[in-house]
Parts: C-alpha cells; sequence; structure tokens
C-alpha cells in the first residue's frame, strides 16, 4: 500500500507504527485532522486479514473522527488507533498497558478511548500508562455508560426531523421502529415511550427484548423485517450499512433518525433518500451524544454541561433540513459542508498569532 499516497487523498496529518517485542503489540495510531484541537478516538481491536486492512481501517475511522468532533461543536481533531489482533493469542493486560504507553509519547496529539472490541477493562490497563483517554468507568473517575447519552442526542434528532417534517416536535402518538435494543436502543425506547411514542422495535437477541418488553411499553417485532415496518421514524440501532441498494425500496418510513454508525451504503443513498421523501437526520451528527460525554471528560465531567451542548443536536439538525431544502442537496451533502465550512472558519481564527500557542501564522 502507497500509505503517503493514501493519507494525501484523505487529508491526514500522521501515521504511527507501534510495535513491542515483548507483547507482541501491533497497533496503528493515524491523526487525521488536528486544526480543532487534539486528535480524539478509540482503539480497535481486531484480527485484520492484512496489514494494508489495518492501516486502511484506521484511516477511514481517523478521518470519520475529524467529521464527527466538528459536527458536535467539540474542538478536537479526528484520531483513531487500531491494534492488530493475534486469532491465536488472547491480548494480555500487558500488551494494553504498552499500548498506553504509545499513547503517552505522543502527548496528548491523540487521546483514546474504547471501540469494537476493546472494553472498560482494557481502557482501565491503558490509564496505568497514559491520561490521555476517555470512557473509563465511573469507579475510576470516569463518566461511564454512554448508551443513555446518546440516546438522548438521538431524540433531539427525531424532535429536530419531527418538527421539520409535521409541523410539531412531539413524539406523542408517533410511531417509531427501533432495530436494535442494546445500550442506546433500550434507553431511546424507554424514553420515547415515556413521551408517548407507540414503540415497535426488534432485535436479533431474544433475551433483550424480552427484558425491554418486561419493562417499557413496546410492542416486539420481527428483526429480519423491521426495516420495512410502516412508521414516522425509523431508528437504525444496531448495525451500519441499513440503507442500501437492496433495502431502500422497503422502506416505509417518514424519517430515519438513530445511532448506528454508518447507516449509509454510500453518501448517494442520501440522494435516493431525498428521492423517496424520507428526511434522513445524518448518523454522526444524531449519534454524537456519547462522543459528547467522553470530551466533556477532559475538562472535569460535569453531567449536566454534557446533557446541554447534546441538546444542540436538534439545533444543529434543524439547519441541516432548512439547507437541505434551500439548496435541493441531501441531508448528508448538507451536513458534511456544514462540518467544513466549521473547520476552514476555525483554522482561519487560529492564523491569529498567540505567544502561548505556537500555531502560527502561514
Ligand atoms: P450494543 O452492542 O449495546 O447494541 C446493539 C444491539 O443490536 C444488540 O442488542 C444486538 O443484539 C442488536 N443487533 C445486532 N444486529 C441486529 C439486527 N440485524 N437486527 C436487530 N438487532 C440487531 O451497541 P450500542 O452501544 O447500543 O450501539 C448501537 C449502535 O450505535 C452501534 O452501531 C454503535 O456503533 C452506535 N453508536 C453507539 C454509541 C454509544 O454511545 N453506545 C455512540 C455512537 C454510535
Amino acid at each position: 500500500m502507497d500509505i503517503f499516497k493514501a493519507m494525501a487523498q484523505r487529508g491526514h496529518e500522521q501515521v504511527i507504527f507501534n510495535f513491542d517485542h515483548t507483547t507482541g503489540l501491533r497497533a496503528i495510531i493515524a491523526i487525521h485532522d488536528t486544526t480543532l484541537g487534539p486528535a480524539l478516538g478509540g482503539c480497535r481491536l481486531f484480527p485484520y486479514g492484512s496489514e494494508d486492512a489495518a492501516i486502511e481501517d484506521v484511516l477511514r475511522l481517523s478521518e470519520g473522527m475529524t467529521y464527527k468532533a466538528a459536527a458536535a461543536g467539540i474542538d478536537f481533531g479526528g484520531g483513531q488507533a487500531v491494534i492488530l489482533e493475534d486469532p491465536a493469542a488472547k491480548p494480555s493486560a500487558e500488551l494494553f498497558r504498552a499500548f498506553g504507553r504509545y499513547v503517552e509519547t505522543l502527548q496528548g496529539r491523540y487521546i483514546t478511548g474504547e471501540d469494537v472490541g476493546t472494553g472498560e477493562g482494557d481502557l482501565v490497563q491503558i490509564s496505568k500508562e497514559t491520561g490521555y483517554l476517555i470512557g473509563l468507568p465511573k469507579a475510576y473517575g470516569g463518566s461511564g455508560d454512554t448508551g443513555d447519552m446518546t440516546a438522548q442526542g438521538v431524540i433531539a434528532a427525531i424532535r429536530a426531523s419531527l418538527s421539520h417534517r409535521f409541523g410539531s416536535a412531539s413524539l406523542k402518538g408517533r410511531r417509531l421502529a427501533i432495530q436494535g435494543l442494546g445500550k442506546v436502543g433500550y434507553q431511546l425506547a424507554r424514553r420515547a415511550a415515556q413521551e408517548g411514542a407507540y414503540v415497535i422495535a426488534a432485535d436479533i437477541n431474544p433475551h433483550v427484548v424480552g427484558k425491554a418488553a418486561a419493562e417499557i411499553n413496546i410492542e416486539p417485532a420481527d428483526p429480519w423485517t423491521i426495516l420495512e415496518t410502516a412508521c414516522d421514524v425509523l431508528a437504525p440501532c444496531a448495525l451500519g450499512n441499513v440503507v442500501n441498494r437492496g433495502s431502500i425500496d422497503k422502506l416505509a418510513c417518514q424519517i430515519i433518525a438513530g445511532s448506528a454508525n454508518n447507516q449509509l451504503e454510500d453518501p448517494s443513498m442520501g440522494n435516493a433518500l431525498r428521492d423517496r421523501q424520507i428526511l434522513y437526520a445524518p448518523d454522526f451528527m444524531t449519534n454524537a451524544g456519547g462522543l459528547i460525554q467522553g470530551a466533556t471528560e477532559i475538562h472535569g465531567y460535569n453531567d449536566e454541561r454534557a446533557r446541554r451542548q447534546v441538546e444542540n443536536i436538534y439545533q444543529l439538525l434543524g439547519d441541516v433540513f432548512r439547507r437541505a431544502d434551500e439548496t435541493g442537496l441531501s441531508t448528508v451533502d448538507v451536513a458534511m459542508a456544514m462540518v467544513e465550512e466549521r473547520i476552514d472558519l476555525l483554522h482561519s481564527i487560529r492564523r491569529i498569532f498567540s505567544p502561548d500557542h505556537p500555531k502560527t501564522a502561514q
């Protein structure tokens, strides 16, 4: 793989390869863009089929984090780490500590966290070697699970969407179909039912459906057809790639607003949704609650401050929808353009010389 070419194509600043002889750690840290602040992004542990696949993933994910942070209105850049998992050996606690040492060497240029394949226990190991991380359990001074904060943001996105489509932001009496009743989906179902929505929900795990149905007023549904449910709002809260060339014609919703990352097969699906008159709340804005919670830890966690910031998702999406109507562009294209504008604006502000901030005008 031509790494410099790939970095140039996506606009990356730095890629760091980390190897530890003792623990066998093979980790790659990618820093995409630090215009807004230090690069923030999780650490993924995955049995990649090749080094190229790992590099491709870390470049893609770190770029995505730049957009996500900028969209959330938090002053962080985009970063990501991947650890190449050895399928023959369970990763040791020391492997995560070795990773923490390497994160520490960057002195805050990159801040790590949990991602696919890593969990709270791994973060605790990493935290023994570096303070540049977010998402520790409450018992270790972190803010704990982000499921409810993310669900609060999804509710704000649903309200903005309802207001734009129907002229009222109220969930009362609205049919909401949720795919996935995990950490976010469960909290979303609970909050929506509390607000008077008629909640239809599905999960491939029957235990979580049974538990949710016992606790919340929901109608359990078939996980294989939930995307085709006739409803006001479809909330994908399980997997990515739910809006694709195979599913687009079967969707029977007015609005899509959920927490799953990368809901569209590709950005052109944004146009397909617009043509079908389905209002799409871009995922990287809708699901920013967890990121906002994590980022709030950096300056000393305050739940009220984080929740207030999450409520801004309502206003943000309202702006996206209005601009999409005015320009005829898809909501995805508008959201991307708004994020790029924010980065450019702050880039130009940071050209102002400050003796304390050695980032000087070019
Ligand atoms: P989770 O693993 O707790 O829950 C996912 C649930 O989806 C599980 O219960 C699983 O059984 C179910 N599921 C998987 N495939 C399914 C299918 N085909 N149909 C129906 N159900 C299915 O994950 P989570 O933390 O709730 O996150 C949900 C989504 O939101 C993920 O895509 C995640 O990347 C994204 N997200 C989460 C957060 C957060 O704060 N947790 C933040 C941003 C984005």
